[in-house]
C-alpha cells in the first residue's frame, strides 16, 4: 500500500497519533503551519472529498465532531480554530487520502491575503 496515511493508520509508518477510533485516526501534521496542526483522517481510504457519498455522512460528521473534541483537548476551543479540507489541484491537496486539517493556537488571516492565490 503506497498511501502514506494508510501506512500511518496501519501502524507501518510513525506518526504522533493522539486519537484512534473505529472511523478515524488523528495525528500531528509533520510540517505544522500553526502552533496546533492536526489531521483528522478516515481509516478507510477515500482519495478526496469528491469520493465521499451519501453513505459517508456519519463519517464526515464524525470527523468534524472529533476535530471539535481534539480542539478542546488541545486547549484551543475558546481561542478558536479552523477546519480545512483541501480538495484537488487548486486547493493544493498533496496527500490523496481525505483529511481534515485542525489549525489553531494563533491568529489566522481570513479571507486569503494577496499572494495566497494566483
Ligand atoms: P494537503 O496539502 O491538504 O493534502 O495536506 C497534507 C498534509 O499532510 C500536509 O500538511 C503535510 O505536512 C502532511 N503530511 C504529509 N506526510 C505526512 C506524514 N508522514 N505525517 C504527518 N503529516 C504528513
Amino acid at each position: 500500500m503506497s498511501c502514506v496515511f494508510c501506512q500511518i493508520i496501519e501502524g507501518k509508518l510513525p506518526a504522533r497519533v493522539v486519537h484512534r477510533d473505529a472511523l478515524v485516526t488523528v495525528f500531528h501534521d509533520r510540517a505544522p503551519i500553526t502552533p496546533v496542526h492536526l489531521l483528522i483522517v478516515p481509516n478507510r481510504h477515500l482519495e478526496s472529498l469528491n469520493q465521499a457519498q451519501e453513505e459517508d455522512k456519519e463519517l464526515l460528521g464524525h470527523m468534524i465532531l472529533t476535530a471539535q473534541n481534539i480542539a478542546s483537548r488541545m486547549g484551543i476551543e475558546q481561542s478558536g480554530y479552523r477546519l480545512v479540507i483541501n480538495t484537488g489541484r487548486d486547493a493544493g491537496q498533496s496527500v490523496f487520502h481525505l483529511h481534515l486539517h485542525l489549525l489553531g493556537g494563533a491568529r489566522m488571516a481570513f479571507p486569503l491575503q494577496p499572494g495566497e492565490f494566483s
